[in-house]
């Protein structure tokens, strides 16, 4: 049933460089009109995975399918998808019109057509007053607009993003990611976009794939990802988890024990057939969020423990106390406005997280 709603399946995809293997058997389904985002470290292969489907590079082995479709080795031009990269590729002596009309002018559609479909792209990235500039008069989320139109004014399947707003400041990118947001859902096209920054990947995604040394370890919407990472990799990249390792205990319910240097913690194993079936006594971590760590009350009986505040960084809204809690480094996160504004460097404090606020992965 949910075949029918996929635009695009990668079926055990590898792809070798002469002996190098960069990418190792993916598998993925890229849903029609959703934003997908790539997420992982430099060098993982998320550009390799964007290349493959866009054409500029040939799967080693696997298949690309397309509406059901084998398109692994079908050619760049013939594919109905369009890419965005990080430096624009704009055509300098081009106009911002010219470079947005230019793939309907190859293509050879009448004048009265491009000049309307023109018009309707630089409506929609908000360029209209720009439609004789050239490039260089440009600033550098302007460009990333035009790059954007020029991809969108041929109505391709799927848009595909390598990092495109990685070269713009804090600001600027935090605008043109809401704004390629709303554009996305606006026009509904997919867009497969690809970045090594979790924030962003965050903010913008309906899904996220991370991807490790070629792999990909996990793939669901950003609520999965960081409330329920699914290995030690994904828990620790991220976000700012905290992980205690430990030694799996007895199950008790939707809850399992763990036995850690911070005594015996309960975790929830809720979701994770894995951790709730596997042998006592393996090797995993106690995770929890920052932000479910909190100042311990006289009512807090399971998953207690002290530890001695080493630094205070204050975030605006929120405050983060480094703890080390007998060797082990922690991170806790209180509103600034109440609890920690009181807390104070060096100062033992006694701290809990509830067993539902927590999950476990293995190491
Ligand atoms: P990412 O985009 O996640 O940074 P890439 O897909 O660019 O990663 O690269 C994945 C791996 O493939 C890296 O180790 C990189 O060095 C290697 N690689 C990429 N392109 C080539 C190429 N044309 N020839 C040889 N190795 C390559
Ligand atoms: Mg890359």
């Amino acid at each position: 049933m949910t075949q029918a709603l996929d635009l695009l399946n990668l079926q055990s995809v590898s792809k070798s460089y002469g002996p190098v293997p960069v990418l190792h058997e993916i598998d993925l389904a890229i849903r029609d009109g959703e934003f997908l985002t790539v997420l992982g470290p430099s060098g993982s292969g998320k550009t390799t995975v964007l290349r493959l489907i866009g054409g500029l590079e040939t799967v080693t082995s696997g298949t690309i399918k397309l509406d059901g479709q084998d398109i692994s080795r079908m050619p760049i031009n013939r594919r109905p998808f369009n890419t965005v990269f990080q430096d624009y590729a704009l055509f300098p002596h081009m106009t911002v019109a010219g470079n947005i009309g230019y793939g309907l002018s190859i293509r050879h559609r009448p004048k009265a057509e491009i000049k309307r479909r023109v018009g309707e792209a630089l409506d929609l990235v908000q360029l209209g007053k720009f439609a004789g500039r050239y490039p260089v008069q440009l600033s550098g989320g302007q460009r990333q607009r035009v790059a954007l139109a020029r991809a969108l004014i041929c109505q391709p399947r799927l848009i595909l993003l390598d990092e495109p707003l990685a070269a713009l400041d804090l600001e600027l990118r935090r605008q043109m990611q809401e704004f390629l947001k709303s554009i996305q859902r606006e026009i509904k096209t997919t867009f497969l976009f690809v970045t090594h920054d979790q924030e962003e990947a965050i903010g913008m995604a309906d899904r996220i794939c991370v991807m490790q040394a070629g792999r990909i370890r996990q793939l669901g919407t950003p609520h999965q990802l960081y409330y329920k990472p699914n290995c030690e990799f994904v828990a620790r990249f991220f976000g700012d988890n905290n992980l205690v390792p430990g030694t799996l205990g007895a199950t008790d319910g939707a809850f399992r024990a763990i036995e850690t240097s911070l005594g015996t913690l309960l975790c929830s194993t809720q979701g994770q057939p894995d951790l709730s079936a596997a042998a006592s006594g393996v090797s995993a971590f106690a995770v929890f969020r920052p932000e479910a760590l909190r100042l311990a009350e006289a009512s807090d009986g399971a998953n207690r423990f002290s530890g001695v505040v080493t630094e205070l960084a204050f975030g605006g809204s929120s405050t983060v106390a480094h703890i080390d809690a007998g060797g082990q480094k922690l991170r806790l996160r209180l509103p600034s406005r109440f609890e920690g504004s009181h807390l104070r460097h060096g100062e033992t404090i006694d701290l809990a997280f509830a067993p539902g606020e927590s999950h476990m992965v293995l190491s």
